[in-house]
């Protein structure tokens, strides 16, 4: 495949630069300082991925199993670092360590289990992680061919490695890149918020099936419980996008396109379609695993590089019709959503 920079910059960052720059406004000095040098080596980090495009082929693992090995960076910033647990390795001394391999477990088993799909590309690709990268690093990141965990700081985050929706969030980045074709969603504009919330979607599905709750029982954030309670509850609500009373103070997210903010960071505008899933699930009011996302997942074919939330609207609800029919309450319910957030009219 021909790598293109400008198709592939999917190299996600669960925490978006504008939350790192908040809370650098409001941190003391060497709190901003460690925030700083982040951001700037997140940018870096961006820049190596564009350059590198794809993800060698070299990746796959051959046959239908999952592929998992661990690896600690030693709070350096080489990657992998040294090979610590793999899949057949009994878990070690390390939280971080079993965390990274049982909820990159939990995603393989989900798309496996529920969609039929083999690992990320679909091909069995082997799941590779990096723990303890850098030091007091406040972030995670999937650069393409592989996760990567910092630790947090203690102060504003606590780790990361133990958010099953912040993983299969990151993993679902891949997904997408392997699944819509063209080589995924542009990073940026309503094909930006898209890519996004694809992965907030499938992060808080893959949470659902593993903790067996209904739409009415999940909780529908990104991101609870990695931050320290000074910060806020979560990155996000699908339910409620921008209640900051259950987020955090700088959650700016729509629901509906009447919020809509133009050239808005992709992280903003995804809490539109976010929404929009979220109403499909009530509607459908089964197991979100059960019809909204298989919907959703049926749809990223459809989908084209540059697609807008119309585009997304239209693709689910013609997804909708080939798995239940053309006339069926499960494609009403789909496009009653997207009428719901002002994506149809
Ligand atoms: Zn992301």
């Amino acid at each position: 495949m021909q790598a293109d920079k400008h198709l592939h910059p999917c190299c996600c960052f669960i925490i978006p630069p504008k939350m790192l720059r908040k809370l650098a406004l409001d941190a003391d000095e060497a709190e901003r300082k460690l925030l700083l040098d982040q951001l700037e080596r997140s940018a870096f980090i961006r820049g190596q991925r564009a350059a590198r495009g794809v993800a060698a082929p070299g990746l796959v693992a051959s046959g239908g199993e999952k592929h998992r090995t661990v690896y600690d960076a030693g709070h350096g910033t080489r990657l992998p670092g040294k090979r610590v647990r793999d899949e057949n390795g009994a878990p070690v001394a390390d939280t971080a360590v079993n965390q990274a391999f049982d909820n990159a477990g939990t995603t393989y088993d989900f798309y496996e289990q529920v969609l039929r799909r083999n690992s990320i590309d679909g091909n069995g690709m082997r799941i590779d992680s990096s723990v303890h990268y850098s030091k007091k690093y406040n972030n995670a990141f999937w650069n393409g061919s592989q996760m990567v965990y910092g630790d947090g700081d203690g102060k504003l985050f606590n780790g990361f490695t133990g958010a099953l929706d912040v993983i299969a969030h990151e993993l679902t980045h891949g997904v997408t890149q392997y699944t819509v074709p063209g080589g995924g969603l542009v990073y940026e504009g309503q094909s930006g918020a898209l890519n996004e919330s694809i992965s907030d979607v499938f992060g808080s599905v893959v949470k659902q099936w593993h903790l067996k709750q209904t739409p009415q029982q999940a909780d529908w954030l990104i991101g609870a419980g990695i931050l320290a309670p000074s910060v806020g509850k979560a990155l996000r609500s699908m339910a409620e996008p921008g209640n900051t009373a259950v987020t955090w103070s700088g959650d700016d997210q729509p629901a509906t396109m009447a919020g809509y903010v133009e050239d808005g960071d992709v992280h903003t505008n995804s809490g539109i379609p976010n929404h929009a899933f979220y109403l499909a699930a009530m509607k459908l009011n089964v197991n979100s695993w059960e019809k909204a996302g298989p919907i959703w997942y049926q749809a990223l074919p459809l989908l084209r590089s540059n697609a807008s939330f119309l585009d997304a609207a239209n693709a689910t609800v013609k997804a909708a019709q080939v798995l239940y029919g053309t006339g069926s309450s499960e494609a009403a319910a789909v496009q009653a959503a997207w009428r719901e957030v002002g994506v149809m009219s």
